[in-house]
């Protein structure tokens, strides 16, 4: 009878042992997070070169009028052997704005900006009463 009752007892608890031990040689669950997040992993290496912004021009600048108010004034001329010298008595030959220590134009550009006609050029062969020899 103690052999039937442990035959019996072993053929009871035999199922919940193996299903125990199937459950822990299962592979585990991922967590939930890591089941959500489709995204592919980032590559390994050297980190991504960022793209070069655009080369920045130069804004090409309106050019001054010798018809506004404060060219007139001033007696700028586009030309400077147009200049009036009956008027301006400091205009000195072979004075232009090329030559001129307030001009910022660049060696060989026919315009360029000037401090007195802000967000304009001036002729590098212009003139006003304010020219200086540049240095
Ligand atoms: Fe030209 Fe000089 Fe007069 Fe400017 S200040 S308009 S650069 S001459």
């Amino acid at each position: 009878m103690t052999i039937f009752t442990s035959r019996r007892r072993f053929i009871e608890i035999t199922p919940f042992a193996g299903m125990a031990l199937l459950a822990a040689c299962s592979p585990k669950s991922e967590p939930a997070a890591a089941v959500t997040n489709s995204a592919p992993p980032a590559p390994l290496g050297p980190a991504p070169v960022p793209k070069p912004a655009l080369a920045v021009t130069t804004a090409v600048l309106p050019m001054v009028d010798e018809k506004d108010a404060q060219a007139r004034s001033l007696g700028y001329v586009e030309d400077a052997t147009k200049a009036d010298t009956a008027k301006f008595k400091n205009y000195v030959p072979g004075s232009e704005c090329s030559n001129c220590a307030l001009y910022q134009g660049k060696v060989g550009e026919t315009a360029g900006p000037c401090p007195l006609f802000a967000g304009k050029n001036v002729a590098a062969k212009g003139w006003c009463m304010s020219w200086a020899k540049k240095a």
